[in-house]
């Protein structure tokens, strides 16, 4: 039997969805789904991977539910093509997660740089949750549960991945071969890989308040991108400006493309050559903020009205979620069981289990 394309993707209810999340996954999301390339697609709501490090606070988490399950039907994902889900509606990932932290040494863990650099980010040091630092782990059996092949995200997951790839090596090792191995999709697109915050710091995340969201109003878009970091040195027009860690330009190598200059910059003819002024100096740091401006309003306005229409509707929403929810526990339940049979841990299935020892213990 030829192997299935499957997509798996989720993110966490920690806050509305920023362009990050946009550039670095969820627009790859929706031309995957509209693709017909691949098989069957699973996007979810991690909110029990959002409480490992928000115990303390689940109204939070429960909020953002339907925040993200907005912002995912606003950018596009269809659920009559996608099967959206929450996280900890399916118990069965609660068991492979179980089964998978014995493949997994307490070293491996500590070396995910991701990991590091979060626990860091979040003053952990001193006493990590278990199951914080245990959720790379739980973000494997999210992925294997539902056999994903293909798992679109941003750079940060890039040691999810290959933790989830060592698991699923080691467990079909051992059991024999039972799980599938995923391949990370990473953004064609450099800019894209982890977009920084808008005040240059080396990622736009909800945790640290640097985002422009989805939902954003016009004015707040417009307010946002006029206060961007850029280069401090730049000073006066004349002065020549530097492009690396200036997040304007990042943004433009995220979202620009060549038929916005005709639109809303015509006195350029590319990028290249507002990038060559730029350093060269004479180009005014408010003249290249206003084009950025217009290119992102251009891109999120559509988001933002479509979010609009989802929202008077949110009984529906869940009705949809629930839906989603009964599809995903059953993909994942049929996994658990090949997953139970494979480490023998099938008893009430097995009957030459029982008929062989029947007859063992018959024969004493
Ligand atoms: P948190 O701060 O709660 O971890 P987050 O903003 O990092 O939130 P996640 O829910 O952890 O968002 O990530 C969801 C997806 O979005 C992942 O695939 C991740 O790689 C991608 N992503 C998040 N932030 C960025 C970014 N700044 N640039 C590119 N991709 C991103
Ligand atoms: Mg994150």
């Amino acid at each position: 039997m030829e192997k299935k394309k499957i997509i798996l993707t989720g993110d966490r209810p920690t806050g509305k969805l920023h362009i990050g999340h946009y550039v670095g996954s969820l627009k790859r999301r929706v031309e995957l789904q509209n693709s017909g390339l691949y098989d069957k697609t699973f996007v979810f709501i991690a909110d029990a991977q959002a409480l490992t490090d928000n115990i303390d606070n689940p109204e939070k988490v429960r909020q953002n539910v339907i925040e993200v399950a907005l912002d995912y039907l606003a950018c596009g994902l269809d659920p009559m093509k996608s099967t959206i889900f929450i996280q900890s509606q399916i118990p069965e990932l609660c068991e492979l997660t179980f089964y998978y932290m014995d493949l997994v040494t307490v070293s491996r863990l500590q070396r995910n740089p991701t990991v590091k650099t979060e626990i860091q980010m979040r003053n952990f040091e001193a006493s990590i949750p278990v199951g914080f630092f245990t959720y790379p782990i739980s973000q494997a059996a999210d992925i294997t549960a539902f056999r994903a092949t293909t798992v679109p995200v941003g750079e940060d997951q890039e040691p999810m991945i290959e933790q989830t790839r060592e698991i699923v090596r080691r467990f079909n090792h051992i059991y024999g071969e039972t799980l599938v191995e995923p391949e990370i999709l990473l953004p064609d697109n450099a800019a894209c890989l982890r977009l920084p915050g808008t005040d240059g710091k080396a990622k736009m995340s909800k945790s640290l308040g640097n985002c422009i969201y989805l939902s954003d109003t016009a004015d707040e878009v417009e307010k946002k991108v006029k206060s961007m970091y850029t280069d401090p040195t730049h000073i006066k027009v004349s002065d020549p400006g530097k492009l690396e860690g200036n997040t304007v330009f990042t943004y433009l190598d995220a979202f620009c493309r060549p038929e916005h200059f005709e639109r809303y910059l015509p006195d350029y003819p590319s990028l290249d050559e507002l990038k060559a002024h730029y350093t060269r100096g004479g180009l005014g740091d408010m003249k290249v903020k206003k084009f950025l401006a217009a290119i992102m309003q251009e891109e999120l306005t559509p988001i933002r009205e479509r979010r609009k229409e989802f929202e008077k509707d949110i009984p529906a929403i869940y009705d949809m979620l629930r839906k989603g929810c009964e599809a995903a526990r059953e993909t994942a339940a049929a996994t658990l069981d090949d997953v139970r049979c494979a480490m023998k841990i099938n008893y009430f299935d097995d009957e030459a289990l029982i008929s062989e020892q029947a007859r063992r213990f018959a024969e004493k």
